[in-house]
């Protein structure tokens, strides 16, 4: 029997970023993924710009950028109004569009440089154990069945999660209510990179762009056929004559590669934690996929949860420090469903009260505080982890950190988000002896530290001595200049790694 530190049940994206960022934290770490390939399909095609901070947080967002196409609004229930990105704080202002196979591909690819072990064609169907005990885990593949050993599992495998199951969590919500066509395909006469959104009192269509080859997705919400089942086989005949019906236009749609229906489940986790069981992803939330949100939302589950485990297995942390990824974790779940669900009913009902509700909610989103509300909850950017005294409460604690480029004190020209690389934590003080408390438990030598001479557009930043950033990103406590904790502090104890 194998025996790992964390076994993570599903190699999708999400299962694939919490094991890279286990392994990244020191531990030794396994995804067991049912399927022998990689799946084709485009679905996820929006990446939203705190999502590339993540990958640029690990020094791979330029894999990304590199064959995303990006497109500078996002949308909101498909309104007229488009939400606007260029009001936040970020080196990513925009959404990144790249089908959901590549992204897939472009992680696993990470997870092979650190050298996570991927064992593909195994499907887990039996798992028992506890926190104290160890888990154990049984995986069918074509040779039989193996038994895994590991002291946490995280359960990324989406809707029908055996990890979710195994715990005894609930996954509370309704049924899909109603059922979408979709398309990616190809269109005769259509130039150039397309993007539209129709919506009229016959319905709804979106086309998007999916790749450089032409290929481009198609949605058309017909009311007409709203109550087919999610899983009867869409036509390609089917999907042009209901886009013909509401565009009042032909589109000579041909060389479909996907042709599927998708409905408006909505689900959310009772609990993300169970003993050292842990849900993410799909696993953990499930929705009408509105405003591109829900792999995004399960990269940032991965994200809180791989150095809190690796902090806790290791018995640096104590073991409440897994209890905040629900805390921290499960509101935003919440959000998910609801904004999701709000966006469903705006985008699939076509009666003169429900096209009023859409203009008037399109005039809102002109109002810039309510552009910025909404876009920053789909984007993650206005993200913000309640303060906690896991890791010292007060100024700026669980505030989002966006990227600035520093110089430091011994000349090196460098960035707090290329400082995270290595995914340790991160003290940066503006001057050397004014140091941020570090919480009680979290040993110093997983603290990368360094003195900043200088950093740029930080008139904001000028009045903060120093601060503390957790591993994903987020700060654990600022000390402004000439505050009291400052004025009454120790220096940093030496064996913090410097820079
Ligand atoms: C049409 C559509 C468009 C979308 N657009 C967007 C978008 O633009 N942006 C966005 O962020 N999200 C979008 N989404 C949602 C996104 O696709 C999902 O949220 C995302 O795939 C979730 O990733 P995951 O890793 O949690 O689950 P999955 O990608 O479903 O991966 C789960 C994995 O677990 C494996 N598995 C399951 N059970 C077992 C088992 N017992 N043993 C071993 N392996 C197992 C599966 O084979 C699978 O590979 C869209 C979804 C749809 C349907």
């Amino acid at each position: 029997m194998k025996c790992y530190d964390v076994i993570v049940v599903g190699g999708g994206p999400v299962g694939l970023w919490a094991a890279c960022e286990s392994k990244l934290a020191g531990l030794d770490v396994a995804v067991l993924e049912r399927r022998r390939q990689r799946v084709e399909q485009s679905r996820a095609l929006t990446i939203h710009g705190r999502t590339i901070e993540l990958f640029a947080m690990r020094g791979i967002d330029d894999r990304f950028l590199a064959e995303g196409k990006p497109i500078p609004t996002g949308h909101y229930a498909g309104l007229e109004t488009r939400l606007d990105f260029s009001c936040f704080d970020t080196r990513f202002p925009f959404t990144l569009y790249l089908p959901q196979s590549r992204t897939e591909e472009l992680i696993e690819d990470h997870a092979r440089d650190l050298r996570v072990e991927i064992l593909r064609g195994h499907r887990v169907n039996d798992l028992s154990g506890n926190a104290e005990a160890g888990y154990e885990l049984t995986a069918e593949h074509e040779q039989g069945a193996s038994t895994f050993s590991a002291r946490a599992v995280i359960g990324a495998d989406a809707r029908r999660s055996i990890v979710r199951q195994k715990a005894g969590i609930l996954f509370e919500g309704h049924d899909a209510t109603l059922s979408i066509m979709m398309g990616d395909v190809r269109i005769k006469g259509l130039e150039g990179p397309p993007l539209l959104m129709v919506t009229n009192e016959r319905g709804g269509v979106t086309i998007a762009p999916v790749s450089a080859d032409g290929t481009v997705r198609v949605i058309v919400i017909d009311p007409e056929r709203k109550h087919v089942p999610v899983d009867e086989p869409l036509s390609l005949e089917e999907l042009a004559a209901a886009a013909r019906r509401i565009l009042g236009q032909e589109l000579q749609l041909s060389e479909p590669s996907w042709l599927t229906r998708f409905g408006d489940e909505t689900r959310l986790a009772s609990h993300y934690r169970h003993g050292n069981l842990f849900v993410a992803g799909d696993a953990a939330h499930l929705h009408f996929p509105a405003g591109g949100q829900g792999m995004n939302v399960g990269l940032q589950d991965a994200m809180n949860l791989g150095w809190k485990l690796a902090s806790v297995l290791k018995g640096d942390a104590p073991d409440v420090l897994l209890d905040s990824y629900e805390t921290e974790r499960k509101p935003i779940g919440a959000q998910l469903a609801r904004n999701t669900q709000a966006q469903g009913a705006l985008m699939t009902r076509f009666d003169p009260g429900h096209l009023a509700l859409r203009s008037e909610m399109s005039e809102l989103l002109r109002i810039p505080e309510v552009n910025r509300c909404l876009a920053g909850v789909l984007s993650g950017f206005d993200l913000r982890y309640p303060s906690s005294d896991l890791f010292g409460s007060g100024d700026g604690a669980g505030e989002r950190i966006p990227d600035r480029s520093l110089t430091l004190m011994d000349g090196t020209s460098t960035s707090i988000h290329s400082l995270l690389c290595g995914g340790k934590w991160l003290h940066l003080s503006n001057q050397s002896d004014a140091p941020v408390p570090l919480p009680h438990w979290l040993r110093s030598d997983t603290v990368l530290a360094g003195d900043v001479k200088h950093a740029e557009n930080d008139a904001e930043n000028r009045q903060v001595g120093a601060m503390l950033i957790r591993p994903d990103g987020y700060v654990a406590r600022k000390v402004m200049q000439d505050s009291e904790i400052r004025r009454g502090q120790q220096p940093l104890p030496r064996n913090c790694t410097g820079m």
